[in-house]
């Protein structure tokens, strides 16, 4: 089985990514931008971003982090996104989610701008993934289609099935697939009968959130299986994922490990919309 190595991915198209973020510096004299904002004290959010900032900073990207409390109204923080909409030195804007409770997601949603949405979350970007033009791809399943990409596994003409059907993950993911001419199925938690649609596969990416739901018996022998959940804070007890991976060994043709498979990818993804939506808000 040949594990794919997410870090390795990473680590190339980090390299791939440099260039542009040199030549963008060059041209408009300052690096691209990208502002994180935070709202509240969730642990596990202030880690991400954290991690988001570290990598910007290694990379060459420029980074501000803005901490809001949970205590701000809607309309402040509303208030606070339009002033980045109209900042002409932020490229990017990702506002950290979840947000703490009484706050409106969906009205984030509606006022981010999609030209600096690296998240590809907002509404108008969801609609140019549909319709074949893409602002940038959610993070998350872009970076599995770049993994694909980097282990020459072509989804065309694969029959692809998707295990999770969120908008940030299972929803582009099936689309982005499909795009590659991959003939997909969405299964969900009203699925019947799940390992009928995921045996059958020449490709199942599985983003269910289930710990441990799925194992050798579930797949096809030689199927490519990529992880994208994630359990756990790495913290002492390790991350795992919602395949059981260490069964599959001598049975499927490659899957992604967890940790070190898809968590890699999401921030680099991250990193490639942050360069992309510079340069295309600034027409480089
Ligand atoms: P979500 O909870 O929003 O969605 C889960 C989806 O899985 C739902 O559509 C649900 O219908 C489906 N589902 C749940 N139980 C199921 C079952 N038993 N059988 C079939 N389908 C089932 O979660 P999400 O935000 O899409 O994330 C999914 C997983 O991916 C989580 O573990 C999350 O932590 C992880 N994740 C990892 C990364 C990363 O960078 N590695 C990024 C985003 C999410």
């Amino acid at each position: 089985m040949i594990l794919l190595d997410g870090k390795k991915v990473s680590q190339a198209r980090r390299e791939a990514l440099k260039p542009r973020i040199q030549a963008f510096e060059s041209k408009v004299g300052r690096p691209p931008h990208l502002v994180v904002v935070l709202v509240g004290q969730n642990l596990a959010s202030q880690v991400y971003v954290r991690n988001k900032i570290k990598s910007c900073e290694a990379l060459g990207i420029a980074s501000s982090k803005i901490e809001l409390p949970e205590t701000i109204s809607q309309n402040d923080l509303d208030s606070k996104v339009r002033e980045l909409n109209a900042d002409p030195k932020v490229d990017g804007i990702l506002v950290q989610l979840p947000l703490p409770k009484g706050l409106s997601e969906e009205s984030i949603l509606e006022i981010l701008s999609p030209d600096k949405d690296v998240d590809g979350f907002t509404y108008q970007a969801m609609g140019h993934l549909w319709g074949g033009k893409p602002f940038v791809a959610p993070c998350t399943p872009a970076g599995v289609m770049s993994i694909l990409d980097f282990y020459q596994i072509k989804p065309a003409g694969m029959k692809a099935v998707v295990v999770g059907r969120s908008n940030i993950v299972g929803k582009p993911m099936a689309h982005l697939l499909m795009t590659a001419d991959a003939t997909v199925t969405i299964c969900h938690s009203r699925t019947k009968d799940l390992a009928s649609y995921t045996r059958e596969a020449d490709l199942v990416v599985v983003a269910a959130g289930r710990k441990h739901l799925l194992g050798r018996e579930d797949f096809k022998q030689g199927a490519v299986v990529i992880d994208v959940g994630m359990h756990g804070s790495g913290e002492g007890g390790g991350v795992t994922g919602d395949v059981r991976v260490s069964e599959l060994d001598g049975w499927v043709k490659a899957a992604t490990p967890v940790p070190g498979g898809v968590g890699p990818m999401t921030i680099t993804t991250l990193l490639e919309n942050t360069v992309t939506l510079a340069e295309k808000r600034l027409k480089l």
